[in-house]
């Protein structure tokens, strides 16, 4: 298969990050303008129309950093300086950030069995383990949210 072919079923999920709050925040900041969020989303946009993929914008209210990828449980407070995810609820312990781009392929995956009709519905979504989704993880040490991308699961084998 060549690889414009696999790169064509991909969809990539980012978050809608609260730039705006982010940049009032001094330690923030600095993180923020660096990352160039606006221009990273507008790139991935047209570069996955090039190939036929899509790219799935989480809002800012998705709670990627305080949910349990492991059993959707969410905590009230994840302080920045926790850099590991720890469930109180099933005992998981992942990377923060691990965890989140888990959460966000999860969503990505919903998305498209929601307005895919040649997803059957409900795919994936009791699965506790998203064997079929890639993720990416970009560090950004002392960012809350910034820089973390899911890659969700293709759309299935019925998709163009
Ligand atoms: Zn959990």
């Amino acid at each position: 298969m060549p690889a414009s072919t696999w790169v064509s079923r991909r969809t990539i999920v980012i978050e809608d990050l609260n730039v705006a709050g982010m940049v009032k925040n001094r330690r923030l900041a600095r993180h923020v303008a660096d990352a160039s969020f606006g221009e990273l989303r507008r790139q991935l946009e047209y570069k996955s129309a090039w190939h036929g993929g899509r790219v799935i914008v989480a809002d800012r209210w998705f709670a990627s950093s305080k949910k349990c990828s492991g059993c959707g449980a969410v905590k009230a407070k994840l302080p920045l300086s926790e850099r590991t995810y720890a469930c109180a609820s099933c005992g998981m312990v992942a990377d923060r950030d691990l965890n989140a781009a888990l959460n966000l392929a999860e969503y990505g995956n919903r998305q498209i069995a929601g307005s895919g009709p040649e997803i059957p519905n409900g795919r994936g979504a009791d699965r506790k383990t998203p064997s079929g989704v890639q993720v990416a993880v970009k560090r950004q040490p002392g960012t809350a949210t910034a820089g973390k991308t899911g890659t969700a699961a293709p759309q299935g084998t019925a998709a163009a």
